[in-house]
């Protein structure tokens, strides 16, 4: 049973009205199926949809290697097929229709389903399509967002999503991170010592990025999601678990295991796939560790399929489903149909779709595919620096995601300076910064772009509900100067893609 977490709805949520054409459309659905007619809908009729049929072509995954086979043009080909009226789940009549804001009945199903393969338990197993993760991070942060609330992020996190909710009044939080994320203990310490009186109203959410963080590569380990979510549950918050890395976990990989296919190569042993063996090593996802109903996970195909595919979903307890939906209804509306039939068609039972496990077999061979190009990134760095690795610059090994967390020691460089100004003073102590800022340069002269740590700092903003613009770092209070200037002596760092090709990797590592 979910507990009551209304006091979280931000005045926007708690003040939207319910879209009344929607209330009736819904209202109609039980109706119309008893045979009533509608007068009520502007829908345009199916039979006027220029569309008879979509195909798409994608590679059979039931090879050894469907990732390898793809990439070398040595596939065979499966097509996903759905007609206007046809006996698809989803035919075009209904994905191209107007339908309620979480998306078709029908996917919604399916990827619940899915949540159940994925995760070892989901409580709170509520869908709402979204067009992506970046498009449900910003609904979720309206959902719980009113002006003047501080919200915890990573202290080095994904901007296209963190900006966000800055013009609606939202202040970030940075939580100290390591190598392995979130240290939940900083965690407790940040909140335990929360000055409400001069800091405002305490955290009440936490946005976060488990697997192969966005910049730093990390990966939570099972026992800090734990402790993270007793945190949230002592301190009550709750948890946006933007998790588009989930499926690029490198490690325990079936493919490295002795092979034990069955039929199709997809079923293993004693019933259980392989896949699902593989994605049983992950640690658990905070949507499974949820007995409250605090968190919203966020997940989106752009990693797995295609950015361009915009089609991701959340998975919530009832009520911030039902808040979703109708921000939802009286917003985007749900995603595209082109979509929904892709999802509804790949995820059914072969021969007609990849099925789950099918899905999963692509997941695990792009992440056999992902850890390759990991690892030659980091052998050309290593071997470009020579005896110098360790001493110039290094990196931790990510487990999953796409990126490499380049630590630049900066103090080996000869213009480094430490001792600025008194410690006292308001001024940076070292020109860190300006160094970085030097390296970032001269990178983009020689012909490599690389993305430096400044650009993914979450400053501490420091606004009152009742102030309407932010309030520059030189007017803030001394402690926020020194956290600013904190994250600014940790921005030794650059993050590193190995999403593109291999020239690309061996090239850009070498320059840089
Ligand atoms: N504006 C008006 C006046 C409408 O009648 C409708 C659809 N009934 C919309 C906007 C919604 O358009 P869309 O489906 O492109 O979001
Ligand atoms: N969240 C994080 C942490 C990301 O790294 C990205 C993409 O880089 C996104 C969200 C955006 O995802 P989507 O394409 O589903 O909007």
């Amino acid at each position: 049973m979910a507990v009551d977490l209304s006091h979280h709805l931000s005045v926007e949520t708690k003040a939207r009205l319910a879209n009344p054409m929607k209330t009736i459309w819904r209202l109609a659905q039980g109706k119309l199926k008893a045979g009533a007619i509608t007068l009520a809908n502007g829908d345009p009729h199916p039979s006027l949809f220029p569309l008879s049929r979509v195909d798409f072509h994608i590679p059979d995954v039931s090879v050894d290697d469907p990732v390898e086979a793809w990439r070398h043009g040595d596939y065979q080909e499966q097509i996903l097929s759905t007609t206007v009226s046809g006996s698809s789940p989803l035919a075009l009549r209904t994905a191209m229709q107007y339908c309620a804001g979480k998306g078709t009945t029908e996917l919604c199903n399916t990827l619940q389903e899915l949540n159940l393969v994925l995760h070892t338990d989901v409580p709170q197993n509520n869908v709402i399509l979204s067009v992506g993760n970046a498009d449900a991070a910003t609904k979720c942060f309206r959902l719980l967002a009113s002006p003047g609330d501080n919200f915890l992020a990573e202290e080095f996190s994904y901007p296209g999503i963190t900006n966000s909710p800055l013009c609606h009044g939202l202040n970030w939080v940075p939580v100290p991170i390591d190598s392995d994320g979130i240290v939940p203990d900083a965690l407790d310490h940040l909140l335990e010592t929360w000055d409400s009186a001069v800091q405002g109203r305490r955290p009440h959410v936490l946005y976060c990025i488990p697997v192969g963080q966005n910049p730093t590569g990390g990966t939570l380990p099972m026992e800090r999601r734990r402790k993270i979510y007793e945190l949230a549950q002592k301190w009550d918050i709750v948890i946006i678990e933007d998790d588009p890395y989930y499926f690029l976990q490198f490690d325990h990989l079936p493919s490295q295991e002795p092979h034990t296919n069955g039929v199709n190569g997809l079923n293993g042993v004693n019933g259980h796939s392989k896949q699902k063996k593989w994605i049983d090593h992950f640690a658990p996802s905070f949507l499974s560790l949820d007995v409250d109903g605090r968190v919203l996970r966020i997940d989106t195909v752009s990693k797995v399929i295609a950015p361009g595919m915009r089609l991701g979903w959340i998975t919530c307890s009832e009520l911030f489903h039902r808040h979703l939906e109708s921000l939802t209804d009286s917003s985007t509306q749900h995603p595209h149909g082109w979509g929904q039939i892709f999802l509804s068609e790949l995820f059914r039972q072969p021969p007609h779709g990849w099925g789950p496990d099918g899905f999963l077999r692509w997941c695990e061979h792009l992440a056999i595919e992902y850890k390759r190009k990991r690892d030659l990134m980091i052998t050309e760095i290593r071997i470009g620096l020579g005896d110098d690795w360790g001493t110039f610059a290094d990196c931790d090994v990510p487990a999953g995601g796409m990126f490499v967390w380049l630590r630049v020691n900066v103090e080996q460089h000869p213009n480094f300076a430490s001792d600025l100004t008194a410690s006292d003073s308001l001024l940076p102590q070292t020109n860190t910064a300006y160094l970085m800022k030097e390296l970032f340069q001269s990178c983009l002269n020689n012909g490599v772009i690389v993305m430096p740590a400044a650009t993914f700092a979450i400053q501490h903003q420091f606004r009152r509900p009742d102030e309407t613009h932010m309030l520059d770092v030189r007017s803030c209070p001394v402690l926020l100067k020194r956290e600013a200037d904190d994250r600014a002596q940790k921005s030794n760092f650059l993050r590193l893609s190995f999403g593109g090709t291999d020239d690309a990797i061996v090239k850009g590592s070498s320059i840089l």
